[in-house]
C-alpha cells in the first residue's frame, strides 16, 4: 500500500482497506498523526493531539479485528471537538476557562464511538464556547482555512471541518447550535449533518444553549455521515431532551433514486446579501437534482427574518444561565489570591472568559431580567413558534428544502470581526433550522474564486436518512466533494 494516498480515502474506502488487510490501523494511526505533526502548525486544527492513546487504541483495534471481533468503527480514526468531555482528555471548549480541564468521564457521543472501536487523534480547536462564524473567538488562536490561509473555516466547528478538508482525519464530530456544522463544513468544501434535536445525545456536550444545541458528523462524503451518524445517534436516558426512538440504519437507502422528490426552493434564501456566485452554484446544484427526478417547487418561510433576532435572544440567555457554573469554585480557571467570594467571581470569570463569551452573558443576562423578560424573551420565544409553523407548514407541500448554506464563500480574518451583526448574519439561513430543531446538512456544490459552496438541505423531523439519500445521490452525479486544497494531495 503507498501511504501517500491511505488520507485520500473515505472512512468507506478505510473500512474496506481494514477489512481486506490492505493496511492496519496503526499504520493508518501512524500516518494520521505524522500528517497533523507536519501540517497542522499552518491550520491549527487541533487543541490537543492524543498520539500515545490512538496508537494504543490501533494495535488493540488491530488485534480485535484479527480475532474476528470487528466493530463498526474498528480502528477507524476520527476526531473529537473540542466540546465532548473526554476521560482523562483536556476539554478546553476553545476557552482559557476551561484550559486546565481534565473530565472524569466520556460524553456519551464518545463512548459510542469508542464502543464502535474507533481511534481517536485528538480534539479539535473551536470558537470559544461554540460562539461564533469564523473561528477567531478561540483561546488556542484562530484556525486557517486550507483552500485559502488568509480566510476563515467558519465556525463555531472551524477545526473539524478543516481537519477533514486537510485530510488530517476521514471523520471528527461537531455541535451546531444556530449553523456551526453547516457553516464551516460549507466554507471548507466539506459534508455536514445536524441532526434532528434529540437525535444525538449532548450528555457530556458542553452546553452553550441546551435548547438549540445538537452534536453531528462531519466527512468527505454523505455516506460517510451517514457512518458516522449510525454511531452517534442513540437514545440517551442520561439525557433529558433525548428522544426514544429506534436509530436506522442510515446507509440502507443511499442509492434510493430521486425521482418524484419535491424540493422546496424559498424565496428568502435568495434574496438581497446572497453572493452571485455562491447563487448560481446552488442553482446548478438544484438543476442537477432536477435532472435525477426531483421537481422544484417555490415556497415562502415568511418569519425567516425574524431568525437571526430571535436566536440573539434566545442564545445567549440559555448561555447566560448555562455558563454561570463556571464560577472558579469547582473546577476550570481560577484567579489568584482572591480577596472574598465576589472576587473570586469577578476576576475568575473577567479573565477566564473572552470578548464575545462576555457580550452574549450580558446580552442573556439583559433578556432574562425583570421587566425586559416579556419584552425580549417571552417574545423571542413566540417568534421561534411561528418560525417553526413556517416549516410545518412547507413540508404539508415539500419533502425536502434547500438553498445556500451561508450568503457568501470564506472570508479574510478580521473582515467581520469588529462587527458583531455581520458575523452574526453569517448564519441568516442556518439558525431557523435550530430554533425549529429540524436536521440540516451542507455539501460541497461548486466555487467561487476557488473557494468552496455549500448546497443546504433542510429536512422534516428524523429524516435524516433521506437527506443523506438525495446528498449520496448528488455526490455520484457531481465531484465537488472529492476536490481538495493545493497541496493536501
Ligand atoms: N454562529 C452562531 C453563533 O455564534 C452559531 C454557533 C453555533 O452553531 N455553535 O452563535
Amino acid at each position: 500500500m503507498d501511504n501517500s494516498i491511505m488520507h485520500n480515502k473515505t472512512i468507506a474506502e478505510i473500512i474496506t482497506g481494514l477489512n481486506a488487510g490492505e493496511f492496519s490501523s496503526v499504520e493508518l494511526t501512524q500516518h494520521y498523526l505524522e500528517r497533523i505533526q507536519r501540517l497542522d502548525s499552518t491550520y491549527n486544527s487541533f487543541i490537543s493531539v492524543t498520539d500515545e492513546a490512538a496508537l494504543a487504541r490501533a494495535k488493540a483495534a488491530d488485534q480485535q479485528r484479527a480475532a474476528g471481533n470487528i466493530s463498526a468503527f474498528c480502528g477507524v480514526p476520527i476526531a473529537h471537538k473540542d466540546i465532548f468531555c473526554t476521560n482523562g482528555v483536556r476539554t478546553s471548549c476553545g476557552s482559557k476557562m476551561l484550559d486546565n480541564f481534565i473530565p472524569p468521564y466520556d460524553a456519551t457521543v464518545v463512548e459510542n464511538f469508542t464502543n464502535a472501536g474507533a481511534v481517536v487523534l485528538g480534539k479539535t480547536n473551536m470558537d470559544e464556547f461554540a460562539m461564533g462564524s469564523s473561528n477567531e473567538t478561540s483561546f488556542y488562536g484562530p484556525v486557517k482555512n486550507p483552500w485559502n490561509i488568509n480566510t476563515v473555516p467558519g465556525g463555531s466547528s472551524g477545526g473539524s471541518a478543516t481537519a477533514v478538508a486537510a485530510h488530517l482525519a476521514p471523520g471528527a464530530t461537531a455541535t451546531d447550535t444556530g449553523g456551526s456544522i453547516r457553516q464551516p463544513a460549507a466554507l471548507c468544501g466539506v459534508t455536514g449533518l445536524k441532526p434532528t434535536y434529540g437525535r444525538v445525545s449532548r450528555w457530556g456536550m458542553i452546553a452553550f444553549a441546551s435548547s438549540l444545541d445538537q452534536g453531528g458528523p462531519m466527512a468527505r462524503t454523505a455516506e460517510d455521515c451517514a457512518l458516522m451518524l449510525n454511531v452517534m445517534a442513540s437514545f440517551d436516558p442520561k439525557d433529558s431532551t433525548s428522544i426514544d426512538r429506534a436509530v436506522p440504519d442510515y446507509t440502507t437507502n443511499l442509492t434510493q433514486a430521486l425521482s418524484g422528490l419535491k424540493i422546496g426552493v424559498p424565496t428568502e434564501y435568495f434574496e438581497e446579501g446572497l453572493n452571485p456566485g455562491t447563487e448560481q452554484a446552488v442553482r446548478d446544484a438544484l438543476t442537477e437534482l432536477e435532472k435525477q427526478g426531483a421537481t422544484l417547487v417555490s415556497i415562502s418561510l415568511p418569519h425567516n427574518k425574524l431568525a437571526v433576532p430571535a436566536y440573539y435572544v434566545i442564545a445567549p440567555a440559555e448561555a447566560s444561565a448555562n455558563l454561570s457554573r463556571f464560577d472558579g469554585v469547582r473546577y476550570g480557571h481560577r484567579c489568584e489570591n482572591p480577596k472574598d467570594l465576589r472576587d473570586l467571581y469577578m476576576r475568575t470569570r473577567g479573565e477566564g472568559f473572552g470578548d464575545e463569551v462576555k457580550r452574549r452573558i450580558l446580552v442573556g443576562a439583559y433578556c432574562l431580567s425583570t421587566g425586559y423578560y416579556d419584552a425580549y424573551y417571552r417574545k423571542a420565544q413566540q417568534v421561534r413558534r411561528l418560525i417553526k409553523q413556517d416549516f410545518v407548514d412547507a413540508f404539508e407541500t415539500v419533502d425536502v428544502i434547500m438553498g445556500p448554506t451561508s450568503p457568501s464563500p470564506a472570508f479574510e480574518f478580521g473582515a467581520k470581526g469588529n462587527d458583531p451583526v455581520a458575523m452574526y448574519l453569517e448564519d441568516i439561513y442556518t439558525i431557523a433550522t435550530n430554533l425549529a430543531g429540524l436536521p440540516g446538512m451542507s455539501v460541497p456544490c461548486g466555487f467561487v474564486d476557488k473557494k468552496p459552496v455549500g448546497l443546504q438541505l433542510i429536512g422534516n423531523y428524523f429524516d435524516e436518512g433521506r437527506m443523506l439519500n438525495i446528498a449520496h445521490q448528488f455526490q455520484q452525479a457531481t465531484d465537488w466533494h472529492k476536490q481538495s486544497p493545493e497541496g493536501i494531495e
